[in-house]
C-alpha cells in the first residue's frame, strides 16, 4: 500500500493524469530535485508540442518584438526558456504578451531574459492586466444591455403607461390617442 508521502504532484500543466504520480509504483522522471513529472508530461513539457497554437503565436510575437525592440541580439534559447518555464508554470502567454507591451511602452529597464520574471511578477503590472481584463468584460456586457433596452419607445412617453400591463385594451387606446 502507498503511504500518503508516495503521491506527488506532476508538475506539468496539461497532466492528462489527474496530476497525481504515486511515486511507490508508478513511473515518473525528477528533472529538479522536488519536481515530479509522469514520463509522457514531461516528454511534452521539454518538447513544447502541447502548447495550443495560440500560445505559440503569442511566444512568437514576444520574440519578434524582443528582437526589435529590446535586443536584436538577444540569446533565444535563453529567452524559451524563459517563456516556457512561465507557460508550463500555468502563467498565461496573453499575460506575457502583455508584459513586454508594458516593458516596452513605459520604457522600462530589461536587457537580457532572465530579467523579464522580474516584470512577470510585478504587482503593478499585474493589476493593470487585471483592470484591463475587467474594463474588456465590463464594456462587452455593457453592448448586451444596451442591446436589450434597444426597442424604442416612443409610443410611451410616460414611464407610468410604460409599466402597466399590456392588454388588449391598453394597446388600443393608445392608437386612439394617436
Ligand atoms: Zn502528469
Amino acid at each position: 500500500m502507498s503511504k500518503k508521502t508516495d503521491i506527488k504532484t506532476c508538475r506539468f500543466v496539461g497532466c492528462p493524469h489527474g496530476k497525481k504520480i504515486d511515486i511507490s509504483k508508478d513511473e515518473y522522471v525528477m528533472p529538479t530535485k522536488g519536481q515530479y513529472y509522469h514520463p509522457d508530461c514531461w516528454s511534452k513539457k521539454r518538447s513544447g508540442t502541447w502548447k495550443d497554437s495560440q500560445t505559440r503565436a503569442d511566444l512568437q510575437y514576444i520574440k519578434n518584438e524582443w528582437a526589435l525592440r529590446i535586443d536584436k541580439n538577444v540569446n533565444y534559447s535563453q529567452l524559451m526558456r524563459v517563456l516556457n518555464d512561465f507557460v508550463g508554470r500555468g502563467v498565461s502567454s496573453e499575460y506575457l504578451v502583455f508584459v513586454l507591451d508594458y516593458v516596452i511602452k513605459h520604457k522600462k529597464k530589461l536587457n537580457y531574459p532572465y530579467g523579464f520574471k522580474y516584470y512577470v511578477d510585478d504587482k503593478e503590472i499585474k493589476t493593470t492586466y487585471d483592470r484591463s481584463k475587467y474594463v474588456k468584460i465590463d464594456q462587452s456586457k455593457f453592448a448586451v444591455e444596451k442591446k436589450e433596452f434597444e426597442p424604442p419607445q416612443k409610443t410611451d412617453p410616460s414611464p407610468l403607461i410604460a409599466n402597466k400591463p399590456k392588454g388588449f385594451g391598453s394597446i388600443l387606446r393608445h392608437k386612439h390617442k394617436e
